[in-house]
């Protein structure tokens, strides 16, 4: 599977339909998948990575307005396309209400489908660019992923490139406890079978050019877990 493989879920229980769609994705060069209830694509659709979904109203298990409410509630980002067999207002209307991004009624020209897939992710991945290149700031601490600028306070801090991306790792996920393989994963790219003492190495050079001789560390240690970055410590 190629990297920039954008990957979609189809949450459908009509076989023939939801097989015709995943058939065209996958023509489009999209990933595409089937779950053929509302439990099981609720449960996909939360648990695995995706880049949009298409979801039917009129399903057994679970309607698709609430599969919907229940994904907003762990993703406000995702775009869910919903697919209805009726040109139902109630139903247009709940799912606005609960966070749906656009609407398909079926019977539907696959033309369109497409279009408003290529429409949603267009934006989905300009508002994540927009997100990611944001300057960040901990405390007295800013980085600009732009520019590449990293300061502490007025004093500004030469970083090596994974240092830079560590640290701009850490920033986005200020507050909250990493553990080793998760920054492994995340920021080394792969799933490393080997120690990860790597992290550690590269938590005492940022130590050495953020914390070293500023008033109160930023990185701290959380003894047995991985490390956290914020401002004050506990
Ligand atoms: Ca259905």
């Amino acid at each position: 599977m190629a990297a920039d493989q954008n990957r979609i879920l189809i949450i459908e229980d009509e076989g023939n339909i939801a097989r015709v769609l995943q058939l065209e994705l996958e023509h489009e060069g999209y990933a595409a998948e089937i779950a053929g209830d509302g439990i099981d694509g609720l449960a996909r659709a939360t648990d695995e990575e995706w880049d949009l979904i298409l979801l039917d109203i009129m399903l057994p298990g679970l309607n698709g307005i609430e599969v919907l409410r229940r994904i907003r509630r762990q993703d406000e980002e995702i775009p869910v396309l919903l697919l209805t067999a009726r040109d139902s207002i109630p139903d247009k209307v709940a799912g606005l209400d609960q966070g749906a991004n656009d609407y398909i009624t079926k019977p539907f020209e696959m033309e369109e489908v497409l279009a408003r897939i290529r429409a949603n992710l267009r934006y989905r991945n300009a508002s994540r660019e927009k997100n990611t290149s944001r300057p960040l700031r901990v405390g007295d601490l800013y980085l600009d992923p732009k520019t590449r600028q990293v300061r502490r306070g007025e004093r500004k801090i030469r970083l090596t490139p994974r240092e830079f991306d560590l640290l701009t790792y850490l920033m986005r996920h200020a507050g909250q406890v990493l553990e080793r393989e998760q920054i492994i994963q995340d920021v080394w790219g792969f799933d490393y079978a080997g120690d990860t003492n790597v992290v550690d190495v590269y938590i005492r050079y940022l130590r050495q050019k953020i914390d070293k001789g500023a008033p109160a560390p930023l990185i701290h240690t959380v003894r047995g877990v991985g490390y956290t970055l914020r401002e004050h410590d506990g």
